[in-house]
């Protein structure tokens, strides 16, 4: 609906005082207030979808001060432009919010300094001698008993269509203990020599929530999932950095992370971090040097979480650019592209009668989630099966009859497979799912895994808006890549790159698709008011494309070409 009534006074969002100001004061002095009024820029001919209920397009607007003071059309807006203002003819090009992803691991340490052995942003097969070639290429560089360890693999992009296996890690190396860490964070592979310092023989019995993978003769074959893998924690050496090399490589990792999310539209990206201090140390010092391109919403965990706990710190506290979060994820069992998230049915398909890894104990569960609550720190769990689902939904539902809060807001990160009942407690306590966004596309060759029954109710973001339920965006990078475009193709078509099409009952709209990439992930932070829409007051977060989401082909939505990325009115990304 386009707003065309706009006057000059309502775009500018003045209120009757400063307007009685700036009339009625001596004419110099009016002067300055109209030039100090001028928008710094105004973008018109524009398509933009403004995702504000109300007024969904606009032909233009206009920033001052890394805010919009004005939206609607091209008459109304362009009359506001003054000397000092950059005017942008925007060519009929299609302007949208800021992208928000609520749930991203922001690895760029990985990306900069480690042996990456798959494609981290796009569907791409690699060979199993590939990665023997770069891992032994790196342990040529290690001395023998360091560890030499490869990330982002994806065992469903190998060409030779197996996955890994101790005997391939084994060519690696049998002097060094060899790791290969699937990007879905669950499951890793490792060589005889780590197996050996772990402790692990054939006799070697599954821990509580993990396990030790075999072959059809009962040996190990390296897979080691979940919480099996904390064995390998104590074994190997690896390299002691100085406390100043690694403040460096975070900054520097960070900066690099940034400048990625801008490339791909995201103005906002709520951080998971498990490193302790340095993280938050390094995003305030890239910050201070100009290299934050992008909002954080900083989750926190283990000792600096206790800290923020004691010294009575909030989710919230912080500002537009930096604030703390709610807690990084806790998890409550397996993955679902790895295949050990906890179902109530066993796995379609497996014999053994497996029903997924839960890793976590109701008992522990409800205790840190009364604690969370209690400290006025939004808690964050990851829960993908069913099973897990309920047990966070117990957890939350009992700390809200000990000490009812309203509006907490807590964020079920995946939130994957779901039931009738799940979702009407879900809808209930006002939780915020975020599913995997890119999954549809990207990992479409997981989905015969599980089945088109268990799909129809899996990243059900159809279901969530039915129930009313605001369901937010969470790429799980590294899982999951982060592109946003990829994540709205595949949540609009359901088809994946194979052409295989899942669970189509849960499409959404190309319009709702954009609104739980944008203003739900403001929502996820109670954030709605200052960001997530095109809207007068809001921050200047938005992204210039290059087609129309809306009138493209679905199946290309992934390759329309951002143009531009702005964040606070400046501009953080050009083509
Ligand atoms: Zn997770
Ligand atoms: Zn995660």
């Amino acid at each position: 609906m386009k707003n065309s009534s706009v006057t000059r006074r309502e775009a500018l969002g003045l209120t009757g005082a400063g307007l009685l100001a700036a009339v009625g004061a001596r004419r110099l002095w009016a002067a300055q207030t109209l030039a100090s009024d001028e928008p710094d820029t105004v973008v018109f001919n524009a398509r933009v979808y403004t995702v504000e209920p109300g007024m969904s397009r606009a032909e233009a607007f206009a920033v001052k001060g890394g805010r919009f003071v004005a939206v609607g059309s091209n008459e109304s807006v362009r009359a506001l432009i003054g000397k000092g203002t950059k005017a942008v003819d925007a060519q009929q090009m299609t302007v949208v919010p800021g992208f928000i992803d609520c749930h991203n691991h922001a690895v760029g340490d990985q990306l900069l300094y480690e042996v990456i052995v798959g494609n981290p942003f796009e569907v791409e097969f690699v060979s199993i001698a590939s990665i023997i070639d770069k891992l032994r290429a790196k342990a040529q560089k290690t001395p023998p008993g360091f560890w030499v360890e490869g990330f982002f693999f994806d065992d469903t992009k190998v060409k030779e269509q197996r996955e890994l296996n101790v005997l391939d890690l084994d060519k690696v190396s049998s002097d060094h203990p060899v790791a290969v860490h699937h990007r879905g964070g669950h499951t890793s592979y490792y060589n005889s020599k780590a197996l050996q310092l772990a402790g692990l023989t054939r006799d070697s019995t599954n821990p509580p929530g993990g396990t030790f993978d075999r072959d059809p003769a009962g040996n190990l074959n390296g897979r080691v999932t979940d919480r099996a893998r904390v064995v390998f924690d104590k074994v190997g050496r690896r390299p002691q950095l100085t406390a100043e090399e690694r403040l460096q490589r975070g900054r520097a990792a960070l900066a690099h992370m940034s400048k990625q999310f801008v490339r791909y539209g995201l103005t906002s990206v709520h951080h998971e971090h498990f490193d302790g201090p340095d993280a938050l140390r390094s995003l305030e010092t890239i910050r201070a040097q100009g290299e934050l391109l992008h909002r954080v919403f900083f989750a926190v965990t283990g000792r600096q979480l206790d800290n923020l706990i004691e010294s009575g710190v909030r989710t919230g506290l912080g500002d537009e650019w930096l604030r703390i979060g709610g807690t990084v994820e806790h998890v409550a069992d397996g993955s679902f592209s790895e295949r050990t998230m906890a179902l109530s049915v066993p796995y379609p398909g497996m014999a053994s009668g497996y029903k997924g890894n839960v890793t976590e104990t109701q008992d522990a569960l409800d205790a840190w989630v009364l604690r969370m609550h209690r400290a006025g720190i939004q808690v964050n769990c990851h829960a993908n099966g069913d099973v897990a689902i309920d047990a966070v939904l117990t957890a939350l539902e009992r700390a809200q009859q000990k000490l009812p809060i309203p509006d907490t807001r807590p964020q079920i990160t995946h939130c994957t497979l779901i039931t009738d009942s799940l979702i009407r407690r879900i809808k209930a306590l006002g939780a915020v799912p975020a599913p995997f966004t890119t999954y549809a596309y990207y990992n479409s060759d997981k989905f015969h895994f599980y089945g088109q029954d268990l799909m129809r109710r899996s990243m059900a973001y159809r279901t969530f808006i039915d129930a009313g339920i605001t369901a937010a965006a969470g790429s799980d990078f590294p899982p999951g890549p982060f592109a946003p475009l990829m994540g709205i193709q595949g949540m609009v078509t359901r088809t994946g790159w194979n052409g295989e099409t899942w669970g189509p009952e849960q499409r959404v709209s190309v319009a709702e698709a954009l609104q739980i990439n944008t203003l739900n992930g403001a929502y996820a932070s109670h954030e709605e008011h200052i960001k997530g829409s095109i809207a007068v007051g809001k921050l200047a977060d938005y992204v210039v494309l290059a087609d129309d989401l809306h009138t493209i082909a679905p199946d290309k939505i992934k390759d329309v070409k951002i143009v531009r990325t702005v964040t606070g009115g400046k501009t953080v990304y050009e083509a």
